[in-house]
């Protein structure tokens, strides 16, 4: 049984100079920093106590795996790894083939501890790391690290975490949907019985990102390449104290690639399968007027949900038509007409805006020029017709505009990855944005461990 008490360890030198920081402590803020490097230092003796202990029980050896062999056990071996608590060594039993194969060293210890043969972070670090990490750059992060937990890390460590658990989250996209393609049912999200009465809303964007031209070298000219974005949530509709409506997004989550729409469409038609799309009272897309993400409607969603053009894309659409047509009447200058034109999109009259511009686009009093412009204007919303009946939307309670959708792609885009002089390796992008999804996701804690790390970390606030 442990005590980790003080007077355990009478003799170290350490543990003396710690206690005396302690006494010579004079502010607040010295005493609780001497006693929170007592509180590491109990920690640390705590894991290298419990692991020396736990390395005493007997081993079962397996075999070679060059020659089947049984192995031998050569003796304890120390090993060091670095922790959330500060550097942790212990030793353990290595065994290995009689015969002396090569590679057939073995410490079965580590693999009850879950790490590997070269390992040299614990993944509650590696964890937290990776965190600081997508949210700002390397070097801030590991100068967060240091001073949040008082543990060095080089911020090209960090960067290999980040590669690697921002891989290992790539991975888990092509897994699922490749399993899903071969016709597994993907697991549909849990929701309490009041978020699975809200409408789902899914929408889509394209945010542009800084890319090298060349692997390997910052030099040459920035290529700009485009990270599509969709978001998935619950709509919650709301009155608030003043009697406004007000919608907010419930457990939001989020499908990015940078890529094309074949690689885009799979992940998000699986994403939309685990928020309940096919279960949903109502669905809700919204988008602006990229022909590629309607055409991702049209084949994926548009038998199940209700599609809005995005309002503010629609009348910038307008404002073409009216920016084009000058008929020299003081009373409809361009502004005027796009006034009035904007406000029946807005209040239900598409049908009197696609019979004016109709009109407009065959009167012999209309320029030559104009025309195709007008008829390209009343062609675009005779299309979106069905997308534009934005009285009926707003009675319904959906957003009109995708607003929330760029504010959420901002957020997931710009925050991270457009910083002054910022420029990415496509690898390094593709991952660092996966681990930022996962972690809105709230998938992120299981890309470290398939076993349990007890999380969340206890906090003392009550
Ligand atoms: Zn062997």
């Amino acid at each position: 049984m442990l005590t980790p008490s003080p007077t355990e360890w009478p003799d170290r030198p350490d543990w003396a100079e710690l206690l005396d920081n302690l006494q010579k402590s004079e502010t607040l803020a010295a005493i609780v920093i001497a006693a929170w490097h007592i509180g590491l230092y109990v920690a640390r003796t705590l894991v290298e106590q419990q692991l020396n202990d736990r390395a005493q029980q007997p081993t079962s050896w397996g075999q070679c795996p060059v020659c089947g062999h049984r192995l031998h056990s050569k003796g304890f071996v120390p090993r060091q790894i670095l922790t959330l608590v500060g550097p942790v060594s212990w030793r353990r039993r290595v065994g290995r083939c009689p015969q002396g194969c090569r590679g057939s060293q073995s410490a079965p210890f580590d693999q009850v501890l879950g790490i590997e043969a070269y390992q040299q972070s614990s993944l509650e670090l590696v964890r937290v790391g990776c965190l600081l990490a997508i949210f700002v750059p390397f070097e801030w992060a590991a100068w967060l690290l240091s001073q949040l937990t008082g543990i060095r890390v080089s911020d090209d460590s960090l960067w290999q975490w980040v590669q690697r658990y921002g891989q290992v989250a790539m991975n888990r996209w092509e897994a699922d949907v490749e399993s899903w393609q071969q016709g597994q049912s993907p697991v549909v999200e849990t929701l309490p019985d009041e978020l699975a009465a809200m409408p789902l809303l899914i929408a889509a964007d394209g945010v542009k990102v800084p890319l090298r031209p060349q692997r390997g070298t910052p030099a040459g000219k920035t290529v700009w390449r485009e990270v599509k974005v969709a978001v998935l949530a619950r709509l919650s509709q709301r009155v608030n104290r003043k009697g406004k409506p007000v919608t907010r997004l419930k457990r939001r989550r989020l499908v990015a690639v940078l890529g094309d729409l074949p690689m885009f469409r799979p992940r998000l038609q699986l994403e939309a399968l685990r928020q309940g799309v096919e279960t949903a009272a109502q669905v809700v897309w919204l988008s602006d007027g990229a022909r590629g993400f309607w055409g991702l409607f049209q084949t994926c969603f548009a038998h199940l949900a209700t599609g809005i053009l995005d309002f503010y894309h629609a009348a910038a659409y307008l404002w073409q038509a009216a920016d084009a047509y000058h008929d020299g009447n003081p009373a409809r200058t361009p502004q005027m007409w796009f006034e009035r034109l904007r406000h029946q999109l807005r209040h239900g009259y598409v049908h009197r805006i696609l019979d004016e511009l109709r009109w407009l686009s065959r009167s012999p009093n209309t320029a030559a020029d104009t025309k195709p412009i007008l008829k390209r204007v009343h062609d675009y919303f005779d299309k979106h017709r069905a997308h534009v009946q934005y009285q009926k939307f707003k009675k319904q309670g959906f957003p009109l505009g995708s607003g929330m959708v760029e504010s959420a792609c901002k957020w997931l885009i710009q925050q991270r990855f457009k910083g002054v002089g910022m420029r990415w390796s496509e690898p390094g992008l593709n991952r660092l944005l996966h681990l930022r999804v996962a972690w809105i996701n709230q998938r992120f804690d299981s890309l470290f461990s398939q076993k349990s790390l007890g999380l969340p970390l206890i906090s003392p606030n009550r």
